[in-house]
């Protein structure tokens, strides 16, 4: 968001999204009627925001002196040996407070509603990433938080639940339907929809209805602007290929976006959980079909009448069964080519990166690192790739013992 001028200057515009919110054929806003003027309104905020340099500066510092930007683009040399070709960087989103690329976007939101006059924050939250993030961004900006969780999401998730209410905000547990995180988001919009005069409803990734997928994607692309000018600073020229995890798209967008008018290959990592013939999988832009989910059209991982399909990953940030409708442009676009890893490949890749490197990467992240290890090899040490490293696999390590069985 801090510079719609680069934008411009490499041809990003060829894939913004036009004045309605669509990418191509791809976004829009499909919304009840009870949810259209609250979501316009947001709209019609951020159209200002955008162009309102107090708000920018304020934003840009809060990245600076709180969230630790600029992030290092780290050369991981152990691992660029291990792979024999290509040399690699990682962009360490993780090394943000609070772990993970999410909080650039929570902050923004977070400092647009207090700009609109909003006293809340409210959003869904699955396994508490998001809403640890949000959390922390209301707290810094003075404003309320509350957090709907399934109640199955509550008793697994128990470290950021505690997170999340040391942080000053209210977890409401959902006890209708799955508990789980569909009924989350029902809750979470009722109460909205009944609130939006205090409340602002913060999405935490690159989908939903318009400006979501493009407010979170500009909040984002500060990952892909640094990326670029470090990467230039320390080569004297651009880097051959990027490499990212894709659960709903937002650190994906966020490193790609700035690079998108430049003559570099562009990969989005998508779950392949158990396999992709098991049906037990997140790879939506892989064997997604067209379709309507949460406010917009993309693709969607759904059953023959429409309804979401179940998913899987290793990964809890993952497995959703859309993507932000500007990737599925992308694809349409052939501009970024969406590939996908099993759950096995990542942990795989978890441990390389771990024994290599001394970085323990979330298993998210570690989608990206398994494909970025498998393309380097096939590229030539004159080449370089960048890998985002979305953050920290803290999370995970209870996890990942127990299935290596250490
Ligand atoms: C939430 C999360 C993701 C997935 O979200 P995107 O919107 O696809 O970026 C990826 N990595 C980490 C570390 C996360 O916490």
């Amino acid at each position: 968001m801090n510079t719609p001028q680069p934008a411009l200057e490499n041809n990003q515009e060829n894939y913004a999204a036009n004045a309605d919110g669509y990418f191509g054929t791809y976004g829009g806003s499909y919304l009840p009627d009870f949810l259209i003027n609250p979501i316009a309104e947001v709209a019609a905020a951020y159209a200002e925001a955008r162009q309102d340099p107090k708000f920018i500066e304020e934003y840009q510092a809060l990245l600076k002196q709180y969230v630790g930007r600029p992030s290092l683009l780290y050369p991981a040399e152990r691992l660029t040996a291990h792979c024999g070709g290509a040399r690699i960087y990682l962009k360490r989103e993780d090394l943000n407070h609070t772990g993970a690329h999410k909080i650039n976007h929570c902050l923004g939101e977070a400092l647009l509603a207090k700009h609109m006059g909003k006293t809340t924050l409210i959003a869904e939250t699955g396994a508490g990433q998001h809403g640890v993030a949000l959390a922390t961004a209301a707290a810094l900006v003075g404003l309320k938080c509350e957090i709907h969780m399934g109640r199955i999401d509550v008793e697994k998730q128990h470290p950021n639940v505690m997170r999340m209410k040391l942080l000053g905000a209210t977890v409401v547990p959902v006890d209708f339907g799955g508990r789980s995180l569909k009924e989350a988001v029902d809750s979470a919009f009722a109460r909205y929809a009944e609130n939006y005069q205090e409340m602002f409803f913060a999405i935490g990734s690159v989908v939903g209805p318009n400006p979501y997928p493009t407010m979170v994607r500009d909040f984002q692309s500060i990952i892909g602007i640094e990326a670029r000018a470090q990467h230039l600073e320390t080569e004297g020229k651009l880097p051959d290929a990027l490499v990212a995890c894709v659960g709903g798209g937002s650190n994906a967008m966020g490193l790609f976006n700035a690079f998108l008018g430049d003559d570099v290959q562009i990969y989005g990592v998508e779950p392949a959980g158990k396999g992709l013939h098991t049906g037990e999988h997140a790879a939506t832009m892989t064997l997604g079909t067209d379709g309507v989910l949460h406010g917009m059209f993309t693709k969607v991982l759904q059953s023959e009448d429409g309804e979401p399909a179940p998913v899987h990953s290793i990964a809890s940030g993952l497995d959703y069964p859309g993507v932000g409708p500007q990737h599925a442009h992308l694809q349409q676009m052939q501009r970024v080519n969406y590939v996908s890893v099993d759950d096995a490949q990542t942990l795989d890749a978890f441990q390389t990166l771990c024994r290599l490197e001394g970085i323990i990467p979330a298993l998210e992240s570690s989608h990206a690192v398994a494909y970025g290890m498998q393309l380097a090899s096939q590229l030539s040490p004159e080449q370089t790739i960048i890998i985002n490293l979305s953050g920290r696999g803290d999370k995970d390590v209870d996890y990942v013992g127990g299935v290596l069985g250490i």
